[in-house]
C-alpha cells in the first residue's frame, strides 16, 4: 500500500471549516468531564461555579452562550455541562431549525432541566428566534391555532430547560437574543503546551505510539485548535505506519506535515495565498475582506472565521477600519521584501 501525501488521497485541507469525513469518529476523542477538558481555564472555572450553584439549588443552569472560532471545543463543552449536571442534551444547529414549528417541537419534547444545544445560533432565522425569546425568559411558547380572524393564540408551558448556544461570531447575534443568555463564555485559541497534552491524550485513545517531541511538533503546527491537532495526528499516524516504524517522533511529524504543505508555524497554502495576495496586489493592505476573498477565490466567512483568528494571534495580520493589513513579521516569514508605510513616504 502506498500513500501519496502530495496529491488526491488527502485532498481535503486540514484547516477546512467543514466537517471532514475523518471527523466522524471525533466523538471517541471528546473528553467527558471538566477535569479531562484541557485548557480554557477561565471558562472552566466560571462554569464549575455555575454548575455547582445550580446543582445545590437543584435548578436548571442559566442559559449559556459559547463563542469562539470553530474546533475549539464548544460542542464538547456543552456535552460536558450536560454530563456534570446529570441531564440529557439535545443537539441541533441554527440552519437545521427552519420553521418556528421545528423549534416548538424540539422545546416541547424536552424534560425538566434538559439542555438544548444550538450550534451556529447566529444562523437562526428571525421567525424562529422570536419563539426563543419567551421560551428562554418565561419557559413558555405562544402557538397560533387556526387562520385569519378565527386564529387563536394559546400559551404552552415548557419544562425549565437550559439553552446552550454556540457561535463563531458573537457580533452577529441580535441584541435581544444575546441579552437573554445569563452566562457568556469566550473560548480562546490553545497554547502549544495545551495542544501537546490534547495530542498525547488522543494518541493514547487511538493507540498510536508518540514521543513528547512528536506531540509538540503537531501542537505547534495546529494553529491553536484541537480539531486541527486531532486531524493532523491521524494523518501523521498514517505516515508513521507507512514510512517509519509506527512511532510518531518529531522527525516523522515534521516530514508528514511538510508533505501536507503545512509549514513550521502551521500555515497552509490558503494562509500563504492570502498573505501574498495582500502584499502583491494591495501593497500590504489595507484591503477589504470581500475584495480579498474574491481575489483568492475563497469565501469571506471562511477567511474571517477560520483563517484570520490565528493569523492575527501570531501577529501576521491586523484588522483596521479600512481593511486587512499584513505586518512586517508576515513579510519576513514569506521571505518577501518589506516596504513599510514609513519607507513609502520617503
Ligand atoms: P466546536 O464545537 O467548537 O467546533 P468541538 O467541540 O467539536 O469544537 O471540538 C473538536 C474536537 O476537538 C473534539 O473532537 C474534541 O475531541 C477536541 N477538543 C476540543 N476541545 C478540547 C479540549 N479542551 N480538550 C481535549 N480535546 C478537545
Amino acid at each position: 500500500m502506498s500513500i501519496d501525501y502530495g496529491n488526491d488521497i488527502y485532498e481535503e485541507p486540514i484547516v477546512a471549516k467543514t466537517f471532514l469525513s475523518e471527523d466522524s469518529n471525533e466523538n471517541s476523542l471528546r473528553p467527558h468531564t471538566l477535569k479531562e477538558y484541557i485548557g480554557q481555564e477561565k471558562a472552566k472555572e466560571n462554569l464549575s461555579i455555575f454548575i455547582e450553584a445550580a446543582r445545590r439549588r437543584t435548578e436548571s443552569l442559566d442559559h449559556v452562550l459559547l463563542h469562539g472560532p470553530p474546533g475549539l471545543g464548544k460542542t464538547t463543552l456543552a456535552g460536558i455541562i450536560a454530563q456534570e449536571m446529570g441531564v440529557n442534551i439535545r443537539i441541533t444547529s441554527g440552519p437545521a431549525i427552519e420553521k418556528p414549528g421545528d423549534l416548538a417541537a424540539l422545546l416541547t419534547n424536552l424534560s425538566e432541566n434538559d439542555i438544548l444545544f444550538v450550534d451556529e445560533i447566529h444562523r437562526l432565522n428571525r421567525s424562529v428566534e422570536e419563539i426563543l425569546y419567551p421560551a428562554m425568559e418565561d419557559y413558555a411558547i405562544d402557538i397560533i391555532i387556526g387562520k385569519g380572524p378565527s386564529a387563536n393564540s394559546i400559551r404552552l408551558d415548557l419544562p425549565k430547560f437550559t439553552l446552550i448556544g454556540a457561535t463563531t461570531r458573537a457580533g452577529s447575534l441580535s441584541a435581544p437574543l444575546r441579552d437573554r443568555f445569563g452566562v457568556t463564555l469566550r473560548l480562546e485559541l490553545y497554547t502549544p503546551q495545551e495542544l501537546a497534552q490534547i495530542v498525547r491524550r488522543s494518541a493514547g485513545i487511538l493507540n498510536a505510539p508518540i514521543e513528547d517531541d512528536g506531540a509538540m511538533e503537531i501542537a505547534r503546527r495546529s494553529r491553536g485548535t484541537p480539531r486541527i491537532a486531532n486531524r493532523m495526528l491521524r494523518r501523521v499516524r498514517d505516515f508513521a505506519q507507512v514510512k517509519a516504524d509506527g512511532v510518531i517522533t518529531r522527525e516523522v511529524a515534521d516530514s508528514a506535515l511538510r508533505a501536507l504543505e503545512i509549514d513550521y508555524l502551521g500555515l497552509d497554502p490558503v494562509d500563504r495565498r492570502m498573505l501574498r495576495a495582500i502584499i502583491e496586489n494591495y501593497g500590504g493592505g489595507p484591503v477589504g475582506l470581500d475584495t480579498l476573498a474574491a481575489t483568492i477565490g475563497e469565501e469571506s466567512v471562511t477567511l474571517e472565521d477560520v483563517y484570520e483568528p490565528y493569523l492575527m494571534q501570531i501577529g501576521f495580520l491586523t484588522r483596521t477600519p479600512r481593511g486587512r493589513c499584513v505586518t512586517r513579521k508576515a513579510y519576513e516569514h514569506l521571505h518577501m521584501d518589506y516596504i513599510g508605510q514609513e519607507q513609502l513616504q520617503l
